[in-house]
């Protein structure tokens, strides 16, 4: 098996973050909404909010206490921590470098030792620090990165990275392209990952 190197989204791939920021912004703000009503990446389709209101929401999801109820994806930490010895892991993750202690905590609990690095590719972290995913994809050389952000993955595959896109309600409007694979589980992902 030749080893390589893997991108893996952090938010709604390695660990399942909507389902917990969206019962946190229920509370909140006194809304009722259902993960199923979010059938685009877009914040205002659902929310109604701009997209800096939905990084308020964000930043104030993740200075609560409900950053706790993140769990990892159904499957994803015995499948993570099989490619693991197999090829060498990656996040890349699009979160802001600002919030980077608490996710780098959250990586260390939930797959220790998985990832060999953690990259963080906001368009809020500067310019200097401020890298596009297909960049850092490209910089990194992986030869494969999982995401489920519809746009991201269509980007990365544009710039010629192979994406496996998780299937989730918001990215399935995604058109088809030759270099992204559709994938349900992470079962799936570590069969196809571990096929020589
Ligand atoms: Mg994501």
């Amino acid at each position: 098996m030749t080893k390589r190197k893997i991108g893996i989204d952090f938010d709604d791939v390695a660990v399942d973050t909507f389902p917990a920021f969206l019962a946190f912004c229920n509370e909140r703000y006194n809304e009722q909404f259902r993960v199923e009503e979010f059938t685009s990446f877009r914040y205002d389709g659902v929310w109604k909010i701009t997209k800096e209101q939905g990084r308020e929401r964000f930043i104030a999801f993740d200075n609560s206490e409900a950053k706790r109820n993140i769990c990892p994806m159904l499957g994803a930490q015995k499948a993570i921590k099989g490619l693991a010895i197999i090829h060498e892991l990656h996040i890349i993750t699009a979160r802001p470098v600002e919030i980077a202690e608490g996710t780098r905590e959250m990586i260390d609990r939930h797959f220790p030792k998985m990832f060999k690095d953690v990259h963080f590719c906001s368009s809020d972290n500067g310019a200097i620090l401020h890298r596009p995913k297909p960049m850092a994809c490209k910089e990194i050389d992986v030869a494969l990165h999982i995401e489920d952000h519809p746009e991201t993955a269509r980007r990365c595959a544009d710039k010629g990275v192979p994406v496996l896109l998780f299937d989730r309600t918001w990215n399935r409007s995604e058109e088809t392209h030759d270099l992204i694979t559709r994938v349900h589980s992470w079962d799936e992902i570590f069969k196809i990952l571990s096929r020589p």
